[in-house]
C-alpha cells in the first residue's frame, strides 16, 4: 500500500504534468489562497487540497497534527527530490565544500517596510476595543453593507501588514549583485523585481483599505494618515529603486 510520503510525491508529480497549470505562479502571489482568483492554476494549492483530502471533520489537535506532517512530508520529498536530481547529474552532496552565505545589511527601506508591519500591529492590538465598539454600534443600527466593508478592509490591512516587510526584504537580497551580473544565466533578478511588484501591490491594497478608515473613522484620522504617508513613502521608493517594476509579468497574473 501507497505510504503517505508517496502520496505526497506522487501526487505533486503528477499535478506538476499538468498543462492547466502555470508553472511558478506561487512564486510573486500573495499567498492569500482564501482570496485567489487562480487556485485551480496553482501547483501548491491543488497539491495541498488533495493531501487534505478525507481530513474533514477533524479535532483541531488532528489538524494540527495534519499540518506537522503535511510540513514534514513536504521537507522530506523536496530533499529527496534534490538527491535524486543530485544523483542524476553525478553530484554527490556529502562531498560539497563548505560556504558561508553571504551576510545580509538591511537596506533603510526594508527596515521602513518593517517597521510599518510592527506599528500597525501594535495599533490594531491597541484599537481592538475601539473597532468592537464601532462593530456593536453598526449592529445596533443593522448596517450591514458598512459592517461588510470595514470587516473586508481590515482583513486587507491584517493580511498584508507583515507580508510587505517580508517582500521587501526578499526584494533586496544580493540586489547590487544581480542586477550587475552581465549574464545572469538564471534570470535571478527577475526574483528581485516579482517580490518588489507583489510588495506594491500590497502597498496599494493597504492603502485603499485604510482610506476607507480614514474617510469614516475621524478619531483615528491621524494616526491612520501617519500610515497612509508612511506606505506613500515605501511605494514611492520601491518604484525608485526597481525602474520598471510594473512592467514585470509574474505568472499567470499579468500574463
Ligand atoms: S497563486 Fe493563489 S492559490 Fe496559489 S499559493 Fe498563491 S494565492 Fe495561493
Amino acid at each position: 500500500m501507497e505510504s503517505k510520503k508517496e502520496r505526497y510525491k506522487r501526487s505533486l508529480l503528477d499535478l506538476a504534468n499538468s498543462d492547466a497549470l502555470v508553472p511558478g505562479i506561487y512564486n510573486y502571489c500573495d499567498r492569500w489562497c482564501e482570496r485567489c482568483t487562480m487556485t485551480q492554476k496553482c501547483l501548491t494549492y491543488l497539491h495541498e487540497q488533495e493531501m487534505k483530502e478525507g481530513s474533514n471533520g477533524q479535532s483541531a489537535d488532528e489538524d494540527n497534527e495534519s499540518f506537522w506532517e503535511h510540513i514534514r512530508l513536504a521537507w522530506e520529498v523536496a530533499m529527496e527530490m534534490i538527491e535524486e536530481d543530485a544523483e542524476k547529474m553525478g553530484v554527490d552532496l556529502s562531498d560539497v565544500a563548505d560556504f558561508e552565505l553571504p551576510e545580509h545589511i538591511e537596506a533603510p527601506l526594508e527596515v521602513q517596510a518593517k517597521t510599518y508591519g510592527e506599528k500597525m500591529h501594535d495599533f490594531l492590538e491597541q484599537n481592538r476595543e475601539f473597532m468592537a465598539e464601532k462593530a456593536e454600534q453598526l449592529v445596533m443600527i443593522n448596517d450591514e453593507a458598512s459592517i461588510i466593508k470595514y470587516k473586508d478592509a481590515l482583513e486587507v490591512i491584517q493580511w498584508y501588514y507583515f507580508f510587505i516587510g517580508a517582500k521587501v526584504h526578499r526584494a533586496h537580497l544580493d540586489l547590487e549583485e544581480r542586477r550587475n551580473d552581465p549574464e545572469d544565466e538564471y534570470n535571478v533578478y527577475s526574483d528581485n523585481l516579482g517580490s518588489a511588484k507583489i510588495a506594491i501591490i500590497a502597498i496599494q491594497r493597504s492603502m485603499d483599505a485604510l482610506s476607507v478608515f480614514y474617510n469614516d473613522f475621524k478619531e483615528k484620522e491621524d494616526d491612520i494618515l501617519k500610515f497612509l504617508v508612511e506606505l506613500s513613502s515605501i511605494k514611492k521608493q520601491l518604484l525608485q529603486t526597481f525602474p520598471g517594476v510594473m512592467d514585470f509579468k509574474r505568472p499567470g497574473f499579468d500574463d
